[in-house]
């Protein structure tokens, strides 16, 4: 989540929102980053999680594979002592305190191997078939998604199609969020994929990065009523 941080204090100075997003590969590492840009590009659908998720999508594809199905259980990932899993990674992560499970977090929903028991790696040694020359370099299978907000009805439909196997946010969005205030896109079962999801991490921290973006901008213009 500091990592999801910086990426979002990168966001103000072109008088974007300060969100930010990193994707973590099937091996903890951070293949893709991403901070809210709508302002900065003129593209309304330039939120940091997009931007993130195609830089994912983009680091596994030059990489010339995808994670096989299950790899990297979200169950070892979420216990922080899972063997091969990273320190100051996906466990780094987890482990900040303040930060909540919602119902259905940590509970694996298919078996599978972690990289360390012979799953792919992005940018290390690869052991996955290669999945550029027959489809499906884009599944994000394996990786988490860490970001500073919960993401909009537009960004948790992007999550579900990317097949993230995780989502880590910190600030709840109770006006707009979709990943359990007002809705919750990703764990709806009438998708093919739903991801585990961690709620709340540095939620303080994350939530006061916008406060301040908005308490400065209050007597410039007026807020934006959706971010
Ligand atoms: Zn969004």
């Amino acid at each position: 989540m500091r990592l999801a941080l910086a990426q979002a204090a990168l966001a103000p100075p072109t008088g974007d929102v300060p969100v930010g997003c990193v994707v973590l590969g099937p091996d903890g590492s951070v293949i893709g980053r991403g901070h809210n840009e709508r302002e900065a590009v003129g593209d309304p659908t330039a939120h940091a999680e997009v931007q993130a998720i195609r830089a994912a999508a983009a680091s596994m594809a030059a990489a010339g594979i995808a994670a096989p199905a299950g790899a990297a259980t979200a169950a070892a990932a979420t216990a922080g002592t899972g063997a091969g899993v990273p320190v100051g990674t996906t466990a780094g992560v987890l482990a900040a305190p303040g930060r909540g499970v919602l119902p259905g977090a940590g509970v694996p929903r298919s078996g599978g191997v972690h990289p360390a028991d012979g799953g792919c790696r992005v940018g290390g040694a690869l052991s996955g078939s290669p999945r550029s020359a027959e489809g499906g370099a884009w599944r994000l299978t394996g990786c988490t998604l860490v970001v500073t907000l919960e993401p909009c009805t537009m960004c948790a439909g992007a999550i579900v199609l990317s097949r993230v196997d995780r989502v880590v946010f910190g600030a709840h969005d109770a006006k707009a969020g979709a990943v359990g205030s007002l809705w919750d896109v990703v764990r709806d079962r009438r998708l093919n994929h739903r991801p585990e999801v961690v709620a709340g991490v540095l939620e303080q921290e994350c939530g006061a990065v916008l406060t301040s973006f908005f308490d400065g901008h209050r007597d410039r213009v007026p807020p934006p009523t959706d971010f």
